[in-house]
């Protein structure tokens, strides 16, 4: 299979082309078409180095309205290496979309600055636990309107006691929404915010 043949828009697979990927890794050519022809939950098995950044990135690009400027994406990861290495990929597949600002929030750094760059837009969140649930009480980032959420490594980011965290993050979100969940593993906890939080979510596994 090629990238042409999954759905993505010409600006896209302009950006493939430039990142020299050659054909979609597994996860991708499973995840990528069904995340850009339906509105589902997804619960993805898969491990770091499987190319899971694109397989969630590229169809949430291609699913972003770029001429709004409200917070549609939150993507949870957790640490903030893996924060700023999504962030610096996202930015990467959406170099030829035009209004489209990927924001990184997360803990040791600035939060004002962080503040600041929601403040001017950002379509996209890439967030760790902590910081995300700080800014939200603090009012200083709204995700009561967004349209997709993606758990990023999520068995990690429950081992690392982010669960209550998680919950209150996600109860700060619309009901009505896509949640994409990557983990490597299945542990009782992934399942257990599978349950509460996704609706019939499609399952692949690589
Ligand atoms: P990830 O699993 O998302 O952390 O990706 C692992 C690495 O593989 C990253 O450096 C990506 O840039 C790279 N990568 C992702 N998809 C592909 C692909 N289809 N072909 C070649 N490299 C890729």
């Amino acid at each position: 299979t090629k990238f042409e043949a999954l759905g993505l828009q010409k600006s896209l697979l302009d950006a493939v082309t430039d990142l020299g990927f050659e054909t979609p890794s597994e996860v991708q050519e499973k995840a990528i078409p069904i995340l850009l022809e339906q509105e589902t939950d997804l619960v993805a098995l898969a491990q770091t180095g499987t190319g899971k950044t694109a397989a969630f990135g590229f169809p949430l690009i291609q699913k972003i309205q770029s001429d709004s400027r409200t917070t549609q994406g939150l993507i949870l990861s957790p640490t903030r290496e893996l924060c700023l290495q999504i962030t610096n990929e996202l930015k990467l597949y959406a170099k030829y979309e035009k209004n489209i600002n990927v924001v990184a929030i997360y803990g040791g750094a600035s939060i004002t600055d962080q503040a600041k760059q929601v403040k001017r837009g950002a379509q996209i969140v890439v967030a760790t636990p902590g910081r995300m649930k700080d800014m939200i009480g603090r009012r200083l980032v709204d995700i009561s309107k967004i349209d997709y959420c993606i758990l990023d490594e999520a068995d990690e980011m429950l081992n690392m006691g982010f669960f209550e965290d998680i919950k209150d993050i996600l109860s700060n979100t619309p009901k009505e929404k896509s949640t994409w969940l990557f983990s490597a593993t299945m542990p009782k906890e992934v399942s257990v915010i599978a349950k509460k939080f996704m609706h019939n979510p499609k399952e692949i596994t690589v």
